[in-house]
């Protein structure tokens, strides 16, 4: 979303976690990793936005993990984030973040998110394209320190 936009958005956070390991992305504009998310689109589930943002920006296919009913198909259950946060990314602007956790659908990571791919899938969707603005991921055996038990979403 760009620059000057005001109101409050729904977004998500996604700690994929493998092997010990959690997937982060480098973020050109801040210089830090973080873990991928963005801001949750219009008449889309936060478990579909949640899936989406790791891929079109890692590139990787994930499924969420944690808790959701399975006993309960009428009305259909989602995902319970594991925490919910707000965050004021500016004058007027601020972000309710879901934070989940995922894991890897198959051990196959591509060195660069699949653009083209992407933008064909968004097309399909009725959706515009979109440039997230990545430039590698990395899986990191800890998370960096950090003031908060959550990531900042200050660049959703
Ligand atoms: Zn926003």
């Amino acid at each position: 979303m760009e620059r000057g936009c005001t109101g409050r958005h729904f977004t998500v956070a996604v700690f994929v976690a493998w092997e010990g390991k959690v997937l982060l992305h480098y973020h050109r504009k801040l210089g830090m990793w973080l873990p991928p998310g963005g801001h949750i689109e219009r008449d889309e589930l936060p478990d579909d936005a949640a899936v989406r943002e790791v891929f079109e920006e890692t590139g990787l296919r994930v499924e969420l993990v944690g808790e959701k009913r399975e006993d309960v198909s009428d009305p259909v259950q989602l995902h319970r984030p594991a925490g919910v946060q707000l965050e004021n990314i500016g004058p007027g602007h601020q972000h309710i973040d879901l934070i989940y956790f995922a894991k890897p659908r198959a051990v196959f990571i591509t060195k660069e998110p699949a653009a083209s791919r992407i933008r064909s899938e968004r097309r399909s969707l009725g959706r515009p394209p979109s440039s997230p603005p990545i430039t590698r991921h990395r899986w990191l055996g800890r998370v960096p320190r950090s003031s908060s038990p959550w990531p900042s979403s200050r660049s959703l």
